[in-house]
């Protein structure tokens, strides 16, 4: 297990899905290559080895003023995700362990954040009661992007390919507690809303002033800070998605700001400085 991040009155803590998630280096970044990594010997084998890399899947826990923010849902109990055999139809024990060693309920939280509406990020956004998917959060608003919204919404019929957005996304929606935002928009004091399109049309990220950027699937792995112009294969536009990253891991090093994607290993958030080739963690 890991510790808590605490940055003045923000505590953050992973609610971690699934530890290790290991995809094959050719499959998640096509433009990675043996030349390439060469140049970052040695690479960390929990990052990556034997050609795999390997990501955590998790939930951020945001404390702060008394409000219970969660950001991104994992890929929830129960969904029907054929397409990745340990995402099929899960007890969903582990996440709500997890969630309750932080003395935590569903129905405590307040706010739940969707960075984006792929499968591993809002799974636990509703689960199964009675053959219903329902919210899982019963007190919680829930936060999506307008234009995140409506690009699924057009494509749900030839894209929803998880359906995830059918079973996760529609019933809060139904439900009345889907809230959509633009650009900019604050959550909670000091918590703001930053669009950063590429990996998806309308992806979130969330600044927060006591000095991090929880940036989603800006960047998926550690090899990205080395080569910041590489795209995974899951970002809807790769060229955009570059000129996001670049422009996030930019703001980060001058800022300081702890860099908190979705996907990273334990423990999740790093700080980095600009090198010669690219960026490095401090
Ligand atoms: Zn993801």
């Amino acid at each position: 297990m890991m510790g808590n991040l605490k940055l003045g009155n923000l505590d953050i803590t992973s609610i971690t899905e699934i530890e290790s998630f290991s995809i094959p280096l050719d499959t998640l970044f096509p433009d990675f290559n043996i030349k390439l990594l060469e140049k970052m010997n040695p690479i960390d084998p929990v990052i990556m080895s034997n050609g795999l890399v390997h990501l955590t899947i998790r939930s951020w826990l945001i404390k702060k003023s008394g409000n219970f923010i969660l950001i991104d849902s994992c890929i929830g109990a129960e969904k029907n995700r054929s397409n990745h055999s340990s995402w099929y139809k899960r007890s969903g024990r582990k996440w709500l362990t997890a969630l309750s060693k932080n003395g935590l309920k569903p129905e405590d939280i307040d706010v739940v954040i969707c960075t984006h509406l792929h499968a591993d990020h809002v799974g636990w956004n509703t689960r199964l009661e009675n053959g219903s998917w329902v919210p899982t959060f019963p007190n919680a608003r829930y936060i999506c992007g307008r234009i995140e919204y409506e690009y699924w919404e057009h494509l749900t019929n030839t894209s929803d390919k998880h359906g995830a957005f059918s079973d996760s996304v529609l019933p809060i929606v139904k439900a009345g507690k889907m809230i959509l935002v633009e650009d900019n928009y604050e959550i909670v004091n000091g918590l703001t809303v930053e669009i950063g399109p590429g990996h998806t049309p309308g992806h979130l990220c969330l600044n927060a002033k006591e000095g991090a950027i929880f940036c989603g699937d800006i960047i998926h792995s550690p090899l990205q800070l080395s080569y910041p112009n590489i795209s995974s294969v899951f970002c809807e536009d790769p060229v955009l998605a570059r000129t996001t990253r670049k422009k996030i891991l930019s703001k980060a090093a001058e800022t300081g700001q702890y860099l908190i994607p979705a996907h990273f290993r334990d423990p999740g958030w790093i700080r980095i400085r600009e090198t010669k080739l690219g960026y490095k963690q401090i």
